[in-house]
């Protein structure tokens, strides 16, 4: 028997164009295996693996509720998630170049006490001279 890993993937219902609504459709192809378990936002813990499953799941009043606010609420949820993953993209861009430009300063920083030092040694040989 071959083993499958199940993915477990967020149920998004689809935006109908012509009607201006979100729609159900159902994400599993015909005779699909199915190695995909869908979650559904409308209610914890719920979700669906099988076509049937679907049938039943949309038909649920907490699902049928989920859908008519969809619009409102969890598409506002999805961008502030794509808002948030492209920030943090950035920020991780910004830390590498703050750690760089640290250690560039660290070194310049080096590099001026050195000389710094020499001058010093220089000015105390003077000094001892006298
Ligand atoms: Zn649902």
């Amino acid at each position: 028997m071959e083993l499958v890993p199940t993915q477990k993937e967020i149920y998004k219902p689809t935006f109908d164009e012509t009607l201006d609504v979100f729609i159900d459709l159902c994400p599993f192809k015909p005779r699909q295996r199915n190695i995909i378990n869908y979650e559904c936002r409308c209610k914890y813990g719920s979700g669906f693996r099988t076509y049937s499953e679907f049938k039943k799941h949309i038909e649920t009043k907490s699902h049928k509720n989920f859908l008519i606010n969809y619009s409102r609420y969890d598409e506002e949820l999805d961008k502030l998630k794509q808002e948030y993953k492209k920030m943090t993209i950035e920020n991780e861009f910004l830390k590498r170049k703050n750690k760089r430009l640290s250690r560039e300063n660290e070194l310049l920083n080096e590099k001026l006490d050195e000389y710094e030092n020499v001058e010093y040694h220089d000015c105390q040989s003077h000094e001892d001279k006298k």
